[in-house]
């Protein structure tokens, strides 16, 4: 580590790779900084000595977006404090190394809560505004919508605010563009009012059917339902959603008796195992989901958006997909995407296949809902480490992304490995972003496995 100041909170690296397990990055370096300065101070060097930096919050994304080849990659952990709640305006200022966890911990006794949130409390503030999530709400939109304001650390070291009227350029560029415009150091959010939801209808149809019923459900009454999600079989020609309301009971609940987890993992564990060695116990696998969807159950709704605070093991050896389509093409997409998956069948196995309702929103520079979309979820059982298998994955991956497009829709650039032609397919503004990348970090001082792939 010869030429780096001794200040600086920076050890060596070493192979490393995230999630996914597909990408791998040889990093020259990892920094901890632990302080707003000492940040500075590792990008600084970086820009300097023109080495490559990549940001890493809780490492679940799945192309390489958080690792870079012979660069320094800043764990944001240690940036983990909240530095302003005002419960009055329900607002929070925060360091983006924070987990959702954490912030669990501090709103839930005061019934705020962030808007959006994915499937588990362990994914980091930072990850989690650079892919611009989204969650199984159906009344709340990507996390973009509850967004105040950012400071942001630019590639020439300087730290700046961007928010819907200062730098709008970077506010709506850095949401969604996944560490290549700087570090997102805090963040500013509207909170949302903690309210407990209630089961109340799960429905269950042959596939064309179903999404009928769907969509009428999901627009019948917005305001007091906060979720409906689905589960198609693995073949899409059933399926079957369930619904949860707004309870009326809100004013007085006891937090310790609500639901917390979707199952007990050890059971989900032991369920996943069956279903990755035996083919009978997966077939059955859908309609086991089907029969346990009718429990009825109270909780509340930032409780609901998770499955489990913390992933089960089984989760490691998983992968994820989302494609984004207009809702009124959304039953064709289907019925291609259920012959996509059946024609690989014995090499590509699935846990679920899910499917949701996502609100428009067009404000990030690389929205993937900028229309009102359904999302389509199939969860894979995964050898991440064969790179047999992984070929077969992305030959099907490419056949669902070209089934996607040529329906209107969009993909989640955190998930699937695309070509450069089919990311500007489904992000028609990737060129400006990439213009925007060269004006704020003309030295390519942030990068990425997952850039260097799409730049190639
Ligand atoms: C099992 C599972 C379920 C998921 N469910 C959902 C879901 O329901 N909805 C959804 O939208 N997503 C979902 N995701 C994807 C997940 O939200 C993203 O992968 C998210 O980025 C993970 O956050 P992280 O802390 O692990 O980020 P990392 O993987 O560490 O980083 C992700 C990206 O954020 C950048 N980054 C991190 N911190 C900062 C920062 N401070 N400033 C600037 N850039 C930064 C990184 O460089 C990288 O590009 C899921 C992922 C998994 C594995």
């Amino acid at each position: 580590m010869n030429g780096i100041p001794a200040d600086l909170p920076i050890v060596s690296g070493r192979d490393m790779t995230d999630w996914g397990r597909m990408v791998h990055a040889n990093v020259a370096q990892i920094a901890r900084p632990k302080t707003e300065a000492a940040l500075q101070a590792v990008v600084r060097y970086a820009a300097q000595n023109r080495l490559k930096v990549s940001i890493r919050g809780a490492g679940h994304s799945a192309l390489g977006q958080s690792i870079v080849d012979g660069g320094i990659m800043i764990d944001i952990l240690g940036l983990n404090q909240v530095l302003e709640l005002d419960p009055a305006k329900k607002t929070l200022r925060v360091q983006t190394g924070a987990t959702w966890g954490q912030l669990t911990q501090v709103l839930e006794p005061k019934r705020l809560a962030i808007s959006t949130k994915q499937e588990f409390d362990n994914f980091t503030v930072g990850g989690s505004i650079a892919a611009n999530i989204h969650g199984k709400s159906i009344d709340y939109g990507p996390i973009i919508s509850h967004v105040l304001s950012l400071r942001l650390l630019k590639a020439d070291g300087e730290i700046v605010t961007a928010s819907r009227t200062q730098n709008p350029d970077l506010f709506t560029g850095v949401i969604g563009g996944y560490g290549l415009l700087g570090i997102v150091v805090d963040v500013t959010f509207q909170l949302v009012e903690d309210r407990v939801v209630e089961k109340s209808e799960s429905v269950y149809m042959n596939t064309d059917a179903l999404l009928k019923a769907y969509v009428e459900r999901i627009r019948r009454d917005p305001r007091n339902t906060p979720l409906c999600y689905g589960f198609f079989s693995s073949d899409c020609k059933l399926g079957f959603y369930v619904t949860y309301s707004y309870s009326d009971a809100a004013g007085s609940f006891d937090l310790g008796a609500l639901k917390r987890d979707e199952t007990n993992p050890i059971l989900f564990n032991i369920f996943a195992w069956l279903q990755r060695m035996f083919t009978f116990v997966r077939r059955r696998a859908f309609h086991t989901m089907w029969a346990g969807s009718a429990n009825p159950e109270t909780t509340l709704r930032s409780r609901r958006l998770l499955l489990w605070d913390n992933p089960p093991r089984a989760f490691k050896d998983m992968l994820l997909q989302k494609y984004y389509i207009p809702v009124d093409n959304f039953p064709g997409f289907v019925k291609k995407a259920g012959e996509i998956l059946g024609s690989h069948g014995n090499d590509i196995k699935l846990l679920t296949n899910h499917f949701r309702f996502m609100p428009a929103n067009s404000e990030a520079l690389l929205a993937c809902s900028r229309q009102d979309v359904m999302c389509f979820l199939p969860c894979y059982f995964a050898n991440k480490d064969d790179p047999g298998w992984v070929k077969i994955y992305e030959s099907v991956s490419d056949e669902l992304v070209n089934a996607c497009l040529d329906h209107g829709g969009s993909f989640y650039l955190t998930f699937i490995p695309a070509t450069l032609a089919q990311t500007r397919r489904a992000y028609p503004n990737w060129d400006r972003f990439i213009a925007l990348k060269k004006q704020y970090d003309p030295g390519e001082v942030f990068s990425s496995g997952f850039y260097q792939q799409l730049a190639r």
